[in-house]
């Protein structure tokens, strides 16, 4: 069967010393792999035709027995340039690469996402540049999937004060509880709580990345970000330092 798909490289590996394997986050048929088979080639079929952030059409042979499809055409449809430029920018679109790669199980549609990822790609070629931009991402990714945080109440009591982030609760918890429950909690002061619950309520990180940091606020963002991002999608930490690092 032929499928024709809009898609965006989650990651491209060489195969033998001529074609590529790309693994696409496609908008209709989830998470595929690909072979291109001579992509390296000077005569390729494909030169130019697809790369990392950019979303290209794709044609390609879909087989029920094979989990690597053959690709048959490819043709960019937009190209996110400014991550060619900008190496901040392409930090944060490398783990929003890698973030999407590791939680979509392959063949398994999921559009909205699909829509995300693409909306999120757009907006770090403006903003993806600013530290704040990956936390409030993280947020908007986590909402998707339905694991939005709780942060306004305590998840199991629902009292208002003397909130503490709980990775494992997937919220805030109030002191009273946590030490109920001994659950392990981070530091997370009111003010970073009001942070990080007014970037949850922002459709845009236009307002979020002229939010002034301190130094120990932006720490404390990043390590309860970092410790959610590890507990609910498994993400190795490092995939986000470096993206930070930058
Ligand atoms: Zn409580």
């Amino acid at each position: 069967m032929i499928v024709r798909a809009t898609g965006i490289p989650l990651a491209i590996y060489p195969y033998s010393s001529t074609s590529h394997i790309v693994h696409w986050l496609t908008r209709h048929h989830g998470k595929v792999s690909t072979l291109l088979k001579g992509a390296m080639r000077t005569n390729s079929r494909f030169p130019g035709e697809y790369e990392l952030f950019s979303t290209s059409e794709l044609l390609y042979f879909a087989k029920s027995n094979s989990m690597l499809y053959t690709a048959k055409e490819c043709s960019l449809l937009q190209r996110r340039s400014a991550f060619r430029t900008d190496w901040r920018a392409m930090q944060t679109a490398s783990y929003l690469a890698a973030l999407l790669n590791k939680t979509t199980p392959e063949d398994a549609p999921h559009p909205e996402l699909f829509g995300l990822y693409e909306e999120l790609l757009d907006l770090a070629e403006n903003f993806g540049g600013h530290h704040q931009f990956l936390p409030w991402a993280e947020l908007q990714f986590a909402d998707t999937h339905g694991h939005a945080p709780n942060l306004a109440n305590c998840v199991l009591c629902s009292s208002e004060t003397d909130l503490k982030f709980c990775a494992s609760q997937g919220g805030v918890v109030c002191s009273p509880c946590s030490k109920h429950r001994k659950l392990p909690t981070l530091g997370s002061p009111p003010d970073v709580l009001s942070i990080l619950r007014s970037w949850q309520q922002a459709g845009s990180p236009a307002s979020v990345v002229k939010t002034a940091l301190t130094g120990r606020q932006r720490t404390e963002v990043n390590s309860i970000a970092s410790t959610f991002m590890l507990y609910h999608f498994n993400l190795n930490p490092l995939h986000r330092a470096a993206a930070l690092a930058a």
